[in-house]
């Protein structure tokens, strides 16, 4: 196998904007990191060690419609997955996000906004070799009818199916292979999306509260409320990939591995990760 260096930006880059949860508006400065540092949050609004929180699926605290991180000082940044999707999509091994508040900011709902921001700093290619975890077996989380599974491959594909009671988005499958489906092609742009008979209940949760027709795909019982439509036809599936990228970056590795993924979500997402690294036979890192 050709040995990859790894990859950081070349220079910091900043972008704003709200929560899509808390509706509060925050700040994110991507930073170069050195080699060997892997994704890295600082909250400067706390500053120093105890702001400090490593993008692994160890520090996972929740996955309420979005994935949280939290460290051993109880901080906490909340709706990482579009941003880390990202991050996975340019290459980039090592990196700083300062930010300042808990939530990074749901731009336009999708990774596109996140990807422009890595292109417009550059990527600088670092002197260190990448390190790839590559799936040695077959591992398999269930949760009622959700279900995902890995096992060893030579390159990264995801095939994910997606099954919602909605006459808009119904089934859908989409099958993501790293050698011939572009992440900024097919994948980057395609926004969250949500219902609106469960918005009010969201609010009462505290959740959705920055969620608008600018950061989202609004369904009713119609069809989609936003004037464009769609920006792909299969959207919604298109988006549950990104959201799984992202997910399963917090590996803190890239993967050679294929995953079968059915009714993906945060919450089971992580649940294969810690499943995966609970099995030191499963995996190695090469
Ligand atoms: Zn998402």
């Amino acid at each position: 196998m050709i040995s990859i260096s790894q990859k950081t930006v070349n220079s910091k880059i900043d972008c704003s904007g709200i929560g899509l949860h808390n509706g509060l508006r925050s700040s994110i400065t991507l930073a170069p990191a050195p080699c060997n540092t892997g994704i890295v949050f600082r909250r400067t609004d706390i500053g120093g060690e105890n702001g400090i929180i490593k993008a692994n699926y160890k520090n996972v605290i929740g996955t309420n419609l979005g994935t949280t991180l939290t460290n051993e000082f109880g901080a906490k940044v909340s709706t990482i997955e579009h941003l880390m999707a990202a991050i996975w999509g340019c290459g980039i091994d090592n990196l700083f996000i300062d930010i300042n508040a808990t939530e990074v900011p749901i731009m336009d709902g999708s990774s596109e906004p996140f990807v422009f921001l890595i292109e417009c700093a550059g990527i600088n290619v670092q002197e260190e070799p990448r390190r790839v975890l590559e799936v040695m077996k077959k591992v398999r989380v269930e949760d009622g009818d959700k279900f995902i599974e890995v096992e060893p491959s030579k390159d990264f594909s995801i095939d994910l199916h997606i099954d919602f009671n909605h006459k808009e988005i119904q089934q859908q499958k989409f099958d993501y292979h790293s050698t011939f489906t572009s992440f900024k092609n097919d994948i980057c742009r395609a926004r969250t999306f949500g219902f609106k008979h469960e918005i009010d209940q969201l609010h009462k949760m505290g959740l959705a509260k920055g969620g608008s027709l600018d950061n989202a795909i609004l369904v009713d019982e119609h069809g989609i409320v936003n004037k464009g439509g769609l920006r792909y036809e299969d959207e919604f599936v298109r988006h549950k990939t990104l959201d799984f990228i992202g997910d399963i970056y917090l590996a803190g590795h890239f993967i050679l591995g294929h995953f079968n993924a059915s009714k993906a979500g945060h919450g089971i997402n992580n649940k294969l990760l810690h499943k995966l690294f609970e099995d030191e036979t499963a995996w190695r890192i090469i």
